[in-house]
């Protein structure tokens, strides 16, 4: 293990600016970076929990995401409430995946909880796979709630028409990579990636990006949306991979709504 360390430390010396330039602007957990682990060979998902301690759930952890929906417990679940507002476009290729960060108010409610929506960003495939399915992809919607606890809303991507929403993002792609672009001349509003129907499955989780925190509750709507392959194929002529594979419910119960 011992050259393995001294590879870990000669490549943060170098990458410092880097991490550095990309924490300021896009925060920590899900919605953040760094150049230790990538989605694939010596800091792939199957390393992750051992690049540095603060990955160790990503090893070590009971209640980690994504996982395999198929057994459910049917349950009266409260509705979701989508209080989003149109912001201006701020648009970051992360390293990772295309991350949208989102201006303050905007929220929702399940029950009588509040999450504030931080960011939304993609991965491609699916991470989470229902009936052992995954789709081309599937964006996830960042909340945090007053007790800095995590809401993630998974919305699965199937391949179809094109995606009106999608197109506006795609038209403004960062050329670069770790930096925020703020479009100011384009709002968008994250309900336009919203199905219709937003019955979904819910479980206890984690992030499914280092460090794995097990403070996500997710919310993974059954129904999904479509965009077109051409659309796909553009994110993933940039991301080649960016989803991690299933992991464990150890004992973790999946209910869906009635
Ligand atoms: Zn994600």
């Amino acid at each position: 293990m011992k050259p393995f360390k001294y590879v870990v430390i000669i490549s943060a010396f170098l990458s410092l600016p880097f991490i550095v330039a990309t924490n300021l602007s896009a925060g920590s957990g899900e919605q953040g970076h760094s150049i230790h682990w990538s989605y694939e060979g010596e800091y792939g998902p199957e390393h992750w929990g051992e690049i540095k301690n603060d990955y160790c759930k990503c090893k070590a952890g009971d209640s980690q995401s994504p996982v395999g929906i198929s057994i459910t417990e049917k349950a009266p679940l409260d509705n979701i409430y989508f209080n989003y507002y149109s912001t201006p476009l701020k648009i970051i290729n992360n390293g990772h995946t295309i991350q949208i960060n989102y201006g303050k108010g905007s929220s929702i409610s399940i029950g009588n909880k509040q999450y504030e929506l931080l960011q939304f960003h993609f991965h491609n495939p699916s991470e989470h796979r229902i009936n052992g399915q995954s789709y081309p992809m599937e964006a996830h919607f960042v909340h945090r709630g007053e007790d800095g606890k995590l809401a993630v809303v998974g919305v699965l991507m199937e391949e179809g028409k094109s995606n009106d929403f999608i197109r506006t993002l795609w038209n403004n792609l960062p050329k670069e990579e770790g930096k925020e672009h703020v479009v100011t001349d384009v709002k968008i509003n994250a309900n336009q990636l919203m199905p219709k129907n937003t019955n979904y499955y819910n479980y206890s989780g984690s992030l499914t990006t280092p460090p794995c925190s097990e403070i996500v509750n997710w919310i993974v709507l059954k129904t999904p949306v479509e965009i077109s392959k051409a659309q796909v194929d553009r994110f993933t002529s940039i991301f080649k991979k960016s989803a991690r594979p299933i992991q464990p419910l150890n004992g973790r119960i999946v209910k869906e709504s009635k």
